[in-house]
């Protein structure tokens, strides 16, 4: 296995590499660290907790240190496009710890924040410009940037970005910038919209793939609680109640669910804070550190919002409601088993949701088992045919009897969490991102 002092990267990379915990590469850093460093273009499709961020940056960082290239007023060097807000402050922090021994200039710009210091900071020229595309093209239109000199462009969660409808907006800045260039492109997933945009944006990429839906999921220890709508309220009240669900990603798919949400764990005295598109950059970030520190226990957020955000140690993720796109169920799990961890998700399915729940199981190819024991299991709701379903709450009164989805052939599960609890070590269990585990707070309280 290749290692990081193998890359020939700059002692002061490695040695920040080293600070930061990691020690061998991922599957995801070992195909594209040598391709970029190559100077080739690459599709490299990989999602969010593989490592994909250091497999960009590190010999961006590399190449930026090497080449011929300079800083010049208002212009950027390298530029990294990234759907959201969260996602782009991620790569910059990612970025501002492995060139912390270095003397590049990175800069962020993204909506939804004052645009005063980030033009402020662009002025002298930056190595690095993290940017999402709206705020970028603001920002050009204002003459604050200069796209004319750039050597690398990189792009971030393509899928979601084209989901976001940001197609035109990558379009105008493509426009902008010299044919001459580096470009890597990173997604997901791979559809029609992505590969063309790939096609018109890349030259003769080389194409690197890790970690299909499958083998994500396959780390997550899954389970889906059959539950009546009206009843989920009390259900996550229920499954709460075990201290071994100490940082919880929870999932709504609506922005109005998320907030019902936040203010139904607000009234149960649980610490938590909620991001969504109707939340200020603020506020968002705010509720992100507090998670991030444990200084809350639960998040509450929609699959936009949540898009890429990388916190260490989630133990659970919850969906709350389970999402319409597949995709998207495969997204919130990988919240829980990031870089070789283990984790757990919950996901409470109403009657309604039977279907996505069909497809989701379609696409991860397996069965998410169900997990009968708790007071408000609704019988017969996910393998039922079509109109038998009884929609109301037993009470707890038919657990046992075999819906046919039970897990090792209709063994009983331990409480919600509980059978977590038993598979995950602790902190430890995350391997080497240390850098921000000192504050990590298990087992918090209510
Ligand atoms: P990313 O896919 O870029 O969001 O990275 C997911 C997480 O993996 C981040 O917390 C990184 O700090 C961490 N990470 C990246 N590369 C490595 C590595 N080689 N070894 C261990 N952890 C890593």
């Amino acid at each position: 296995m290749t290692k990081f002092t193998d890359l020939g990267l700059n002692a002061s990379v490695l040695r920040a590499v080293q600070e930061g915990g990691y020690e061998d590469l991922t599957p995801i850093q070992e195909q594209a660290i040598p391709l970029v460093l190559a100077d080739k273009d690459l599709i490299g499709v990989a999602q969010t907790g593989t490592g994909k961020t250091a497999a960009f940056s590190l010999p961006l960082i590399q190449k930026l240190l090497t080449g011929e290239g300079k800083r010049n007023a208002k212009c950027t060097r390298a530029l990294i496009l990234a759907p959201t807000r969260e996602l782009a402050v991620q790569i910059a922090e990612n970025i501002q710890a492995y060139a912390k021994y270095l003397h590049l200039r990175v800069a962020l710009v993204y909506g939804g924040a004052s645009a005063k210091p980030q033009i402020k900071a662009l002025a002298p020229g930056v190595d690095i410009l993290i940017a999402t595309p709206g705020r970028l093209l603001d920002l050009n239109n204002q003459r604050c940037i200069d796209l004319g000199k750039v050597e690398y462009l990189i792009l971030d969660e393509a899928d979601r970005m084209l989901d976001m409808g940001f197609i035109r907006d990558i379009q105008k800045i493509v426009a902008q910038l010299p044919k001459e260039r580096q470009t890597l492109l990173f997604s997901a997933t791979m559809p029609g919209t992505v590969e063309k945009l790939a096609n018109s944006l890349l030259r003769n990429p080389q194409r690197i793939e890790v970690a299909p839906a499958a083998t994500t999921a396959e780390k997550v220890d899954q389970h889906v609680l059959l539950v009546p709508k009206a009843r989920k309220r009390e259900l996550l009240a229920h499954v709460l109640k075990d201290d071994s669900l100490s940082r919880v990603l929870i999932f709504t798919r609506t922005k109005h669910g998320a907030n019902r949400v936040a203010r139904q764990l607000d009234q149960l005295g649980i610490s938590s804070g909620a991001i969504h598109g109707n939340k200020s950059q603020n506020a968002r970030q705010k509720a992100l550190n507090a998670f991030r520190s444990g200084e809350t226990r639960a998040l509450v957020a929609t699959d936009v919002a949540a898009r890429g955000i990388d916190v260490d140690g989630v133990t659970h993720v919850i969906n709350f409601e389970i999402p319409n796109e597949p995709e998207s169920y495969v997204h919130r799990i990988g919240r829980t088993a990031r870089a070789g961890a283990v984790g757990a998700s919950l996901s409470f399915c109403d009657h309604d949701e039977r279907g996505y729940l069909r497809d989701i199981e379609k696409i991860i190819r397996q069965q998410v088992p169900v997990l009968e024991d708790h007071p408000f299991h609704l019988e017969g709701i996910a393998r039922a045919p079509e109109g038998s379903v009884e929609e109301s709450g037993n009470g707890g009164g038919r657990r046992g009897a075999s819906n046919g989805r039970n897990n090792a052939g209709g063994q009983r599960q331990g409480r919600p969490g509980g059978q977590a609890k038993s598979q995950r070590s602790g902190p430890s269990g995350n391997g080497p991102r240390r850098n921000r585990s000192s504050n990590r707070r298990q087992g918090a309280a209510a």
